[in-house]
């Protein structure tokens, strides 16, 4: 696919699932307040200006300042409210929790940062996976919550987006996965980059059955994630602005003993040099999913 970006949906937006007080609904709800908002006014990071909360809320979680527009980052079951047809996700896996399996500690111990991250998130871990509906297509979808300690990948989101996948080969479906990740859990070691070739096999098995994998880069998607499964997808599509990469820039300058050109690592940056095919706007999601599940003809 040739680079493009998609800007703000054309279409009405009457059949997306109910604003405030779908959200409030929703499972977890505390954690639509995580990122962004406390209380009635939030500050834009990117252009400083200060946002009534529920007009945040009304636009996606976009900043509405017309010259901005910025992303802000959102808990994987807001995600799926703007993604999905209402009432359509039927959740798998969902008590699928981590274990311990080196005992580790850093400046606190891994069993008390997973309790932490789960009081906060309301979430067993770092992604949500299930089947649902996309503007009338079956799909299967998966998405990362980038308040689970940083969406790290361990064991448990290995298994599941390798669930997910399995399923969606089964089922000869196509599967959507929204990333946002800090790379591999550190806590879980060798087994968390064990994840990266277990997740890659299943979606070569999805690949050799023609399947169809759609992948939702957004802020941020690194390491290995992005050295995974993020970077697999038959088309890849990223939200404007969504930092995406590897290292971090600094360490990569260390390395490598130069300076990085502007605005490197960023979905823009990715997309002039055809590691993704299409930014588009988080008001054109679903219509682009769409569109690009019936291309394929899926
Ligand atoms: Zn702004």
């Amino acid at each position: 696919m040739t680079g493009t970006v998609i800007l703000a949906d054309e279409l009405p937006r009457t059949d997306e699932a109910p604003k405030g007080q779908a959200i409030a609904a929703a499972p977890g709800a505390g954690l639509s307040r995580v990122d962004v908002p406390k209380g009635l006014w939030t500050q834009c990071p990117k252009c400083q200006a200060t946002v009534y909360q529920k007009a945040l809320e009304e636009n996606l979680y976009v900043c509405p300042e017309p010259k901005c527009g910025y992303h802000h980052r959102i808990p994987a079951r807001i995600r799926i409210q703007q993604l999905v047809d209402p009432d359509t996700f039927e959740e798998f896996l969902p008590d699928l929790a981590s274990t311990d399996p080196l005992k580790f500690k850093d400046r606190m111990s891994y069993q008390d940062r997973l309790r932490e991250a789960r009081e906060k998130t309301q979430e067993t871990e770092a992604i949500v996976v299930g089947k649902a509906f996309i503007r009338g297509r079956p799909t299967i979808l998966g998405v990362m919550n980038p308040f689970f300690i940083m969406a790290s990948m361990g064991a448990v989101v290995g298994e599941k987006v390798t669930a997910a996948v399995e399923r969606a080969t089964d089922e000869n479906i196509p599967i959507v996965i929204v990333t946002a990740s800090g790379g591999a859990r550190m806590q879980e070691g060798m087994v968390s980059l064990a994840q990266m070739a277990k997740t890659s096999a299943a979606i070569a098995r999805l690949d050799d059955a023609g399947g169809l994998y759609i992948v939702l880069m957004t802020d941020p998607t690194t390491a290995g994630v992005a050295a995974s499964f993020a970077s697999l997808g038959d088309v890849h599509l990223a939200e404007p602005g969504s930092m995406i990469g590897f290292a971090g820039p600094r360490v990569i300058e260390n390395t490598i003993k130069a300076t990085l050109p502007e605005g490197f690592q960023s979905a823009e940056f990715m997309l002039q040099h055809g590691f993704i095919d299409r930014i588009v706007h988080r008001s054109a999601l679903r219509t682009e999913i769409a569109r690009i599940i019936d291309y394929a003809g899926k």
